[in-house]
């Protein structure tokens, strides 16, 4: 069978692996190896000259990244990737080779705090400079481009708010100003939503979150839409930068990416039963989540997005002390940052991921004191659902304790 016409749920299962070069084995073997030996000094040199393909040393290439890669690439449609010894590798080394002193990075106005980090060291260092705009229409992109602009970074849904920008309105400007376009699919996954479908020309992710989905491996992928650029970045940055993934990263990797498909479907439709009970609570104010048909962005949710996925952010009364009162009050629902784990995850943005943003920039971004974000797991529905209503409980008793005294 030809491999193009295969469906996704099946390219995750078999893309890139040929049993009969491997004794057989089933699954991919784990090539736990630092270096590759030569036949003769003369292969060796045939190898580093570039005239014979074939392995040197891991940082250079290993047969399990390469086969995590090429399912990669197949998934986000893309023409080749690279994998990485965690997100910020992937972030870091496509923003080395996209810029140089005196260049600027149009970015969206919310984007992972380390990614915000980075940024400020860029500028700081290299005279790279940056701004985070509110990409709300193709107008209000372009009047922020400068002379110096060289790419445009987006993240879409933007953290821990699920604000949305247009990739199809980012990408018409990129293209009307000679622009190249990255975007950060780590919330989505590429079960979720390709930007390379849609013209973007490099995707990363945090493989961390719901490309492994098992909450036991820190990665990062870059997948780009030009096989001889990406090359290009493997040998001009990621050889000499060295952000590599282990044999053994990779190959917990191949594992999870078999499930993503079925995975993301749970995580989705779990996502809509809580949200659902969520509507129901009074205690609960405003719901953050792209396919709420009550977002004022769900259109553009619909026209890039597949479903909805695991996320959902919500504010509730109370404040500060009510979310943490909720955070406390469960059981079943784990404190803790990071997403897309099998283990549905609870934070309070405010005092954890965004606790570095200035107070007075985190309010205008929407993150409020009593916002709290959920990363939906695997688990029953009807269990998390009870853990919420119980906890729920519990922060009605107190609140109303707390106004009687
Ligand atoms: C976690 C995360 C990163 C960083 O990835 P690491 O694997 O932790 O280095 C980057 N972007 C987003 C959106 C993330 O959630």
């Amino acid at each position: 069978m030809k491999e193009k016409s295969l469906h996704e749920d099946t390219v995750v299962v078999h893309t890139g692996y040929d049993a009969k070069s491997h004794h057989g084995s089933l699954t991919v073997p784990l090539y736990q190896t630092s270096t590759f030996s030569f036949e003769t000094a003369e292969q060796g040199e045939s190898r580093f000259a570039g005239d014979e393909a074939g392995l040197i040393y891991s940082r250079l290439g290993n047969p399990t990244v390469q086969l995590l890669e090429e399912r990669m690439t197949a998934l986000e449609k893309g023409k080749g990737a690279l994998a990485f010894g965690s997100g910020m590798a992937a972030v870091s080394s496509i923003l080395v080779h996209l810029t140089k002193t005196g260049d600027h990075i149009l970015c969206s106005r919310g984007i992972y705090g380390c990614t915000f980090g980075l940024l400020g060291m860029l500028e700081e260092k290299y005279n790279i400079t940056h701004d985070l705009i509110q990409m709300g229409t193709e107008e209000e992109i372009e009047r922020a481009i400068k002379p110096e602009t060289v790419c445009i970074y987006v993240e879409t849904p933007i953290n821990p708010t699920m604000e949305l920008v247009d990739l199809q309105a980012v990408v018409n400007v990129a293209k009307r100003h000679g622009l190249r376009v990255v975007v950060d699919n780590t919330f989505s996954s590429p079960y979720l939503q390709k930007p390379i479908t849609l013209g973007v020309d490099f995707v990363l992710h945090s493989a961390t979150k719901y490309i492994n989905g098992h909450g036991d491996v820190i990665a990062g992928l870059l997948i780009g839409n030009d096989k001889d650029e990406m090359e290009e970045i493997r040998v001009s940055v990621q050889k000499d930068y060295g952000g590599i993934i282990s044999p053994f990263d990779a190959w917990l990797l191949l594992r999870g990416i078999k499930t993503l498909p079925i995975r993301m479907e749970r995580h989705t439709s779990n996502a809509e039963k809580i949200i659902a009970f969520l509507k129901q609570q009074p205690l609960v104010e405003k719901i953050y989540y792209p396919f709420d048909v009550d977002n004022p962005q769900y259109s553009i949710a619909k026209k890039q997005m597949r479903a909805g996925g695991g996320l959902i952010s919500f504010t509730m009364k109370g404040g500060k002390k009510g979310a943490q009162k909720l955070l406390n009050s469960l059981s079943l629902i784990k404190i803790a940052v990071s997403l897309g784990d099998a283990e549905t995850l609870i934070q309070h943005p405010a005092t954890m991921t965004h606790s570095v943003v200035p107070h007075d920039e985190r309010i205008s971004m929407g993150i409020t004191d009593s916002l709290l974000r959920l990363s939906v797991g695997l688990e029953h529905a009807d269990d998390l659902i009870a853990d919420l209503n119980q906890a729920l409980k519990k922060v009605e008793q107190s609140l109303r304790k707390e106004n009687a005294n």
